[in-house]
């Protein structure tokens, strides 16, 4: 397949963007070459500048788990645009998302939404830290919260790839108070709380990693760090920007049944258009301005656009839960087959997945944490990366992603990724 157009596209792009890209994750510095532009997309599909066809397996890194240009999203955002953008008022179609979101997740009571999941995830802490008037937050290496200073330490995502864990522009002052902790590694936080009795506000958790690769919690982490937050009067915050209403309608507090005190959310909530939203008992947002003193807020926050978007979105999700069984039988079934392929043409590695997330790890050992996930093969990965390009599939342009796949592929589409995986691993 060629991709000339996008080649060109891209230089002009460089010229008047930074690194051409709006966000670091889009380029393709981790694995060479230059990024392709798209066109148009739909279901399981992208079609881009070239007139390429692929199969889409990072669907907008997250939020188009029905696939692409999803009909009753598309057509909710063209009636409400002709109602007006924005107004910068409350809308009846706020508090209908809204319940629905507070009927679908466990455990919470309210929910305010804001424009993406850096922003859910940089509120919540802001909001911890007011209730319980500490400073402290503990997150894990490896994990994403978005790019806001509190979260820019050792984070996953792009900021492993691009080797600035701890990026220039967050102050000495601002890192102190993020205290960095191993992923599955209980003995290590609770060494944490214990070197900083009274002084943690919240531990903020991706539930199921998915910025390290897809990385599942070992059996006993989650139910250890909601002992260990009841026990020091810490709040345990879920970050569900990726898991949210993508691993089950009520996310990983409902499949693992563990109670978390705020939740984020971003990605599936805004069916493809720029939403976040953090949500907690009454208890907790009531703190939040303008009913209590931590100050938040957002022009656009609660958009129209975004909210009706989302509204379609979740109500297809509510309607048919066994979207979610669906989707586990697909990942388990390209798990399957993409280990088949794999062991045949003699490939060292190992996948992880869970629900609709997998990602292959080109490295024998178990991947359970930062370091487990950084061992893999680059060099590997990159030609996997070429080749699968080559055969019209596109995975995310790094060994760091989660995969994600969306109700829009058929088992002809898995099987034909199996199929190429086949191919390009037997030119490793
Ligand atoms: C994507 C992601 C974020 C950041 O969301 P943005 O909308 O990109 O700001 C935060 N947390 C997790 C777990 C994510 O996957």
């Amino acid at each position: 397949m060629l991709y000339k157009r996008s080649s060109q596209l891209f230089a002009e792009a460089e010229k008047v963007i930074p690194g051409g890209v709006n966000s670091p994750v889009r380029a393709f510095k981790a694995v060479g070459g230059t990024p392709i532009f798209v066109k148009s997309a739909k279901g399981a599909y992208l079609y881009d500048e070239d007139g390429n066809r692929l199969i889409d397996y990072i669907n907008s890194w997250g939020p188009m788990i029905l696939g692409h240009a999803f009909e009753p999203v598309v057509q909710a955002v063209i009636e409400k645009a002709k109602l007006g953008t924005s107004f910068g008022m409350p809308t009846e179609l706020e508090t209908q998302i809204a319940a629905l979101a507070v009927a679908m997740v466990p455990n919470i009571d309210k929910i305010r939404f804001v424009n993406s999941g850096t922003e859910a995830c940089m509120s919540a802490v802001r909001l911890a830290r007011g209730f319980t008037k500490r400073d402290k937050i503990i997150k894990f290496a490896g994990c994403y919260h978005g790019h806001s200073d509190s979260f820019l330490i050792q984070a996953g995502s792009g900021a492993i790839t691009f080797g600035s864990p701890n990026s220039p522009g967050v102050t000495a002052g601002t890192a102190k108070d993020t205290l960095l902790a191993r992923y599955n590694d209980l003995e290590n936080v609770a060494a944490l709380i214990e070197a900083n009795e009274n002084e943690i506000a919240a531990i903020i958790v991706e539930p199921v990693a998915g910025n390290m690769g897809c990385i599942p919690p070992n059996k006993g982490f989650l139910e250890g760090l909601r002992q260990l937050c009841t026990d020091n009067g810490i709040l345990l915050i879920f970050d569900e920007v990726m898991t949210g209403f993508r691993l089950a309608a009520g996310g990983v507090q409902e499949l693992f049944n563990i109670p978390a005190d705020i939740v984020c959310f971003g990605k599936v909530i805004g069916g493809g258009l720029p939403v976040g939203a953090f949500a907690a008992r009454a208890e907790i947002m009531n703190y939040l301005a303008p009913l209590g003193p931590v100050y938040q807020a957002g022009t656009l926050s609660g958009n129209p656009l975004a909210m009706a978007a989302g509204l379609a979105m979740l109500q297809a999700l509510d309607n048919d839960r066994a979207i979610f069984q669906r989707l586990e039988e697909k990942t388990a079934y390209l798990a399957a087959g993409i280990d088949k392929v794999l062991k045949a043409n003699n490939v060292t590695f190992t996948i992880n997945s869970i629900g609709s997330m997998i990602s292959v790890h080109f490295d024998a050992a178990p991947v359970v944490d930062f370091k487990t996930a950084a061992n893999g093969d680059n060099e590997t990965f990159k030609k996997f990366f070429h080749g699968l390009l080559q055969e019209g599939i596109y995975i995310a342009p790094s060994a760091y992603e989660t995969w994600f796949i969306t109700d829009a592929l058929t088992y002809e589409d898995l099987d034909f990724t199996i199929r190429a995986i086949d191919k390009v691993s037997k030119t490793f």
